[in-house]
């Protein structure tokens, strides 16, 4: 069990595309003590998501859990805990949501990003079996926040309007 440095925009780990996981590496010691410093370092950071490339392991695997309350986030519906393998993510709809977003590896901002509503996850858990989630609202936008990074790609890449990015500080300060 090991807290781990969470790695920030610039470091080419987060720009690139993760490898996928075979079921034997899934269920490796290697990969349970991995998912154990995942959960380590999101509960450190107050997190309610981390991806292996934020502790500059290119795999593809994740962690979602939704807390009721989050420092970050306010008042939240709790969600159970995915522990998510080789994603694979089909829109259900054309119909987008905006939320304001952060990240661990966008320390101190937060931007206004427009996601589907209503996405298909199909995934391995952590025992490799099969999983289908249908995730809806502010969940279905941590899925895509979460499974972006594992194919390179960060938030601030999907914000439309750059007025729409603020400091945390002036964010409590003006946008709440
Ligand atoms: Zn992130």
């Amino acid at each position: 069990m090991a807290i781990k440095q969470v790695i920030r925009m610039g470091h080419p780990v987060l720009r690139q595309i993760a490898k996928e996981l075979t079921k034997e590496e899934i269920l490796s010691e290697e990969i349970k003590s991995l998912i154990v410093d995942m959960q380590d370092t999101m509960e450190a950071e107050g997190g309610i998501g981390i991806a292996a490339p934020q502790i500059a392991v290119s795999l593809q695997t994740a962690i979602i859990e939704l807390p009721e309350n989050s420092e970050r986030y306010g008042t939240l519906d709790s969600s159970a805990k995915y522990i998510i393998f080789n994603p694979k993510i089909t829109p259900l709809t054309s119909e987008l949501q905006g939320f304001w977003e952060g990240c661990l590896s966008v320390p101190g901002l937060r931007g206004f990003v427009e996601r589907e509503k209503k996405v298909r996850i199909e995934y391995l858990d952590e025992n490799a079996v099969e999983q289908v989630i249908e995730p809806e609202g502010f969940l279905a936008t941590v899925f895509q926040h979460e499974l972006d990074h594992l194919f390179g790609k960060l938030y601030i890449d999907r914000i439309k309007d750059t007025t729409l990015i603020s400091y945390n500080e002036e964010f409590e300060q003006f946008n709440s």
